[in-house]
């Protein structure tokens, strides 16, 4: 996708407004648990605004999680992210970043509150379930890195 196009979808998101990003990752899907996690998203008062089932390259995990590429865990992180089918998501409810980080709770699950997605379906600090944004800027380049805008709705 080129540069323009994707600036576009970004803008194209950020004018939705109330949006945040996150992927079921690959332990979670070959779990099974897409359907009891896109439940939980649901019944939190999410709405569902784009999905899709794909599966990164590792280098494409990399450029996703570029941020912490300093990071002891990023070999690791790259790695896991890769290694099968991801479901990515575009959602939406008022104050979506920080409802939905209250939603999956800590990044370790040993931490996550009950309730949480994580709390149900983290295996551990790197097979923690699920991602979710944290502002409004990395959701719109998140939503934009895997969605056109003719893909939200
Ligand atoms: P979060 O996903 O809760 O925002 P971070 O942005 O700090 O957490 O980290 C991104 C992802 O990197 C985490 O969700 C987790 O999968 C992985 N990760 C973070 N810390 C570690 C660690 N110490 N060891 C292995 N993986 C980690």
């Amino acid at each position: 996708m080129s540069n323009f196009v994707k600036i576009l979808n970004q803008i194209h998101f950020i004018m939705a407004g109330n949006r945040t990003f996150t992927m079921i990752k690959p332990h979670a899907v070959a779990d099974n648990h897409i359907g009891g996690i896109t439940a939980m998203i649901e019944a939190a008062g999410f709405r569902i605004v784009a999905m899709k089932k794909t599966q990164l390259s590792a280098a494409q995990a990399g450029k996703f999680y570029e941020v912490h590429k300093e990071r002891p865990f990023y070999g690791e992180l790259c790695e896991m992210m890769s290694s099968g089918p991801i479901v990515p998501m575009i959602l939406e409810k008022d104050n979506a970043v920080a409802d939905f980080r209250a939603l999956i709770g800590a990044t370790n699950p040993a931490n996550a509150e009950e309730g949480t997605i994580r709390k149900k379906y983290a295996k551990s600090m790197g097979e923690n379930a699920i991602h979710g944004s944290d502002s409004d800027e990395n959701a719109a380049i998140e939503g934009a890195f895997f969605f056109a805008s003719i893909e939200q709705y």
